[in-house]
């Protein structure tokens, strides 16, 4: 049996008079690659925030790996990896100082040329962080949520912006993060990323969580309802095109 690793019940967050979150409950399972899709505006960073205690919920009840968010949010703290904005970083630093400093504020000992290998970004040690690709930057805040070795990584859109490449190799990296043994909850708005990637997703709407499966299921039950997608004709798409052209290599690492 697979065991939950958090628990969110009944969940509301209200921002004044707006009902942001609307009394939403889930869970997510150990070891999984969770999605939570849904429109701009839904509510998913809002309910992020809070299982992350970066933000206060109005009511209802989360816990995260059996502790209860109300009553321990420092050990939450302790054992999720949380991405930092990319402004978050200080551009000047190299990646092996930006790390020794997180490594610092999180009291860790860790060897940044360890970390670094995971992410593929050896051969960057000593470049500042303003000299990197986005693909490189994605690949490198992805690491810093490693440094405390958590038990579960929290990821907001993080192959946003990238090119086909660049977005193939972060989800070899995030793939590779969930093998060993990390829980991963993501945000994405590219369906064919969630698609291959997420073992489960949630869709919310309006603060509402109007599906939760397998990818594999809600398509197994639109098509149940006879939704029929128009023939495709072509056999390829322009992406398939890029990749054929151009590689699967990445060209920045
Ligand atoms: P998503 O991440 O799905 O785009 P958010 O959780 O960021 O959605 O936002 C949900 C809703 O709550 C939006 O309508 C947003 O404008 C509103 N909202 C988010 N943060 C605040 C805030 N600090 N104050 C007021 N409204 C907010």
């Amino acid at each position: 049996m697979c065991k939950t690793i958090i628990q969110v019940k009944q969940l509301h967050k209200k921002y004044g008079d707006f009902h942001a979150v609307k009394g939403i409950s889930f869970d997510v399972l150990e070891g999984e690659i969770f999605g939570l899709l849904g429109p701009n505006g839904a509510g998913k960073s809002t309910t992020l925030e809070i299982i992350e205690t970066l933000r206060e919920k109005t009511s209802g009840e989360v816990w995260v790996d059996g502790w209860n968010l109300d009553k321990s949010p420092n050990e939450i703290k302790k054992i999720i990896g949380v991405q930092l904005q990319t402004s978050g970083y200080y551009p000047s630093l190299s990646l092996v100082e930006l790390i020794n400093l997180f490594a610092g504020l999180y009291n860790e000992e860790i060897d940044p040329m360890v970390l670094l290998d995971k992410v593929n970004l050896r051969d960057k040690a000593k470049a500042k962080y303003k000299e990197m690709s986005g693909g490189q930057k994605q690949r490198f805040s992805i690491a810093t949520t490693l440094i405390n070795q958590p038990k579960i990584i929290f990821l907001d859109e993080p192959t946003t912006g990238l090119d086909p490449q660049a977005r193939r190799n972060l989800w070899d990296l995030i793939r590779e993060i969930r093998s060993q043994g990390t829980t991963v909850i993501i945000t994405t708005h590219y369906m064919d990323e969630a698609e291959v990637l997420c073992d489960r997703v949630a869709i919310i709407d309006s603060g509402n969580i109007i599906a939760l499966n397998s990818p594999d299921k809600l398509i197994d039950e639109l098509v149940a309802t006879g939704f029929e997608r128009p023939k495709e004709v072509k056999q390829a798409n322009l992406e398939d095109v890029f990749i054929k052209l151009t590689g699967h290599t990445l060209r920045e690492a």
